[in-house]
């Protein structure tokens, strides 16, 4: 399998801004930001789509991450995942969206 798009981000083949990274999570700037803050919650360990994810403790890390990372640049914000291709998923590497920044402009 060729590696996803956000592997290749991970890997630093293709530049993106990160704003957050530890071992086992990267979040970076959505290239075509949908709000004046969007943000892309990536794990590290490839899966397709969320709910590939059966492990509680996996689920919950990555959700915690997103909020991490949303609380450190947004007070009130939204966090989106799109699962599947009707789902309106693009990118077939788990990611969540963290949005806001429309009351701060
Ligand atoms: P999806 O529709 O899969 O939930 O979201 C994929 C997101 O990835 C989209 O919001 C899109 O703008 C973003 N995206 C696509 N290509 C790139 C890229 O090369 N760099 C970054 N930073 N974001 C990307």
């Amino acid at each position: 399998m060729s590696p996803t798009l956000f592997e290749r981000i991970i890997a630093r083949e293709i530049p993106s801004t990160v704003v957050y990274e530890d071992d086992d999570y990267i979040a970076i700037k959505d290239i075509a930001p949908k709000a004046p803050v969007h943000l892309l919650v990536i794990p590290k360990k490839v899966s397709t789509r969320i709910d590939e994810i059966s492990d509680a403790a996996e689920m919950g890390r990555l959700w915690l991450t997103a909020v991490k990372v949303a609380q450190s640049q947004l007070a009130d914000y939204r966090l989106v995942v799109n699962v599947g291709a009707g789902g309106g998923q693009e990118v077939f590497h788990t990611h969540i969206h963290v949005l806001g920044g429309w009351d701060t402009g």
